[in-house]
């Protein structure tokens, strides 16, 4: 634990001297407006760094310099951007531990988890990297008299705006398709986490990546974010971040006719039959809950459990999710680390009133702590509501914390029932022996993403969004192509 403290202080080292600047065409610059914003440490509110208050004037820096650096990028060979590329995954797999412990501090996400999150990071460099030779791929189709060939072609420079939750790691997921795609990009970091945002970029272009290709400009949504979803040389907007936000940023891109790709909020169920193997899905749930402070998209934060176990299965959650560590996310030991920010914190906690209010029972958790070492810092302990109802706030509404809510159902069509009756529709889990169930039960869920009998376990060429409130398009493999890319059809007469 004290070697990570040690280690981390001396990282943050340049980011409490000299800020978080923005990235414009290869230079490290400060806003226009010169007008800063502080970034705080959740684990004690303490002040880490002076970041870049970006602006529409940045912005439009920013967008010029990726439009003048698209062409150069979007006609080198995929194999060139390939090794550019994955030598982007070497630097970060080199830079590993500087992430996992910078982003712990921002973010007060535990070190078990960020050291992994970093190098999948890489991995999602790496998997891109492969597909860069053969993005532009299409196919001929043979008509009468004629024969058309489809390609593809970069959309041009895009707009990349991402949350504050596992930022390193997200961020890699957006840009490293669109870079292999042969898009150039311009970046907003989400204002709470932006300092990975910075190494991320830096080691980019230490890694040989030409300048211009990829730019950063931190702020907040209303200014930064929003200019860059009307810049008129931004051609796509892919955004990660809340439903209503996606909702303010379809209304801005609208003049401009951005596309758009989104990935929102979510209230994820898992449903946990009678006959499932009762010990993993527990263990799965906690996982899906209480990993990551419960501030992930895919946590499955409802849990539909079936009557005749409901009793026997809450009971043995209760007792484990009470036992869970929470901590300084540097010690190794701690599972659950401070929420991002004292205003998330606020939020989090408005619920365990909300929960009783509604007349819903706090079977544990349900509080901040407020002693020992941790007073200072967002920890809340975490939570599971039972006696809940479906129509309550606290079984409707994405909490975004370590914060689970049990209901019990009587049958197939009551947990199917509750599994759809929310705005949401971005991943669930099923539990059950029964393969028969469990396909016609899938068939008809509200879920982009279904793990049937695991918890949340990624495939990189695998479809990665959400329907309803929960998103608009798909990442993943080729899916992230058909977003970054515009499909040309050439028909030649015979
Ligand atoms: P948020 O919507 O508040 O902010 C996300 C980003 O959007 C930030 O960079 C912010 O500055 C920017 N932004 C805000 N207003 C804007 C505007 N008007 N125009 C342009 N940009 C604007 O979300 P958050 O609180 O940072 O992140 C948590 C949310 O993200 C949760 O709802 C979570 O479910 C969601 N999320 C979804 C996925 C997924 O894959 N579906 C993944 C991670 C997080």
């Amino acid at each position: 634990f004290q070697d990570n403290l040690d280690k981390a202080e001396s990282y943050l080292a340049r980011f409490r001297n000299d800020g978080v600047s923005n990235h414009i065409d290869g230079q490290s610059v400060p806003a226009a407006s010169g007008k800063t914003f502080e970034t705080i440490s959740p684990v004690d509110q303490s002040k880490l760094a002076d970041v870049a208050h970006g602006g529409a004037e940045d912005i439009d820096r920013a967008a010029k310099a990726a439009k003048a650096a698209f062409g150069a990028w979007r006609d080198m060979e995929g194999g060139e951007r390939k090794k550019i590329l994955h030598k982007v995954a070497d630097a970060i797999e080199a830079r590993a531990e500087e992430i996992a412990l910078v982003e712990c501090m921002d973010t007060g996400q535990a070190f078990r988890f960020m050291s992994k999150a970093a190098l999948r990071g890489a991995a999602n460099f790496r998997f891109f990297a492969d597909r860069a030779p053969s993005a532009r791929d299409g196919q001929s189709l043979k008509a009468p008299g004629q024969i058309n060939i489809t390609t593809r072609t970069p959309i041009g420079p895009v707009g990349l705006i991402t949350p504050w939750n596992t930022p390193f790691m997200l961020s890699t997921w957006k840009i490293a398709p669109a870079l292999a795609a042969g898009c150039t990009i311009v970046h907003k970091p989400a204002e709470f986490s932006p300092l990975t945002a910075r190494l991320l970029v830096e080691i980019a272009e230490d890694a040989g990546l030409p300048k211009g290709v990829w730019n950063t400009v931190n702020g907040f949504g209303e200014d930064a974010g929003k200019a860059l979803t009307e810049h008129p040389h931004i051609k796509a907007i892919g955004f990660v971040g809340e439903s209503r936000t996606g909702q303010m940023i379809l209304g801005q891109g609208a003049a401009t006719l951005k596309r758009v790709h989104f990935e929102l909020g979510g209230k994820n169920p898992v449903v946990v039959f009678a006959d499932a193997d009762l010990d993993r899905a527990a263990d799965a749930a906690l996982f899906m809950i209480y990993s990551l402070n419960g501030e992930r998209c895919t946590s499955s934060s409802r849990l539909l459990i079936e009557d005749s176990v409901h009793d026997e299965f809450v009971a043995k959650l209760a007792e484990r999710a009470a036992r869970i560590k929470v901590g300084h996310p540097l010690d190794p030991a701690t599972v659950i680390g401070p929420l991002i920010h004292p205003s998330h914190e606020e939020k989090v906690r408005s619920y365990f009133d909300i929960a009783q209010e509604e007349g819903a029972t706090i079977a544990t958790g349900g509080e901040k702590i407020t002693d020992g070492d941790l007073a200072n810092g967002c920890y809340v302990r975490p939570t599971l509501f039972t006696n809940a109802r479906a129509s309550m706030r606290i079984a409707q509404e994405e909490i975004f914390g370590p914060v689970l809510t049990a209901i019990p159902f009587a049958d197939e069509t009551e947990a199917l029932e509750l599994a759809n009756g929310v705005d949401y529709g971005l991943a669930g889990y099923v539990w059950t022996h029964d393969m028969t169930r469990a396909l016609r039960f899938t068939e008809k869920m509200d879920a982009g993403m279904i793990w049937v009998n695991s918890q949340n376990v990624r495939h990189l060429p695998a479809p990665f969004g959400g329907m309803k409130d929960s998103g608009i398009g798909r990442d993943g493999g080729d899916y992230s192509f058909e977003f970054y890319m515009e499909t040309k059809n050439i028909a030649l007469a015979t």
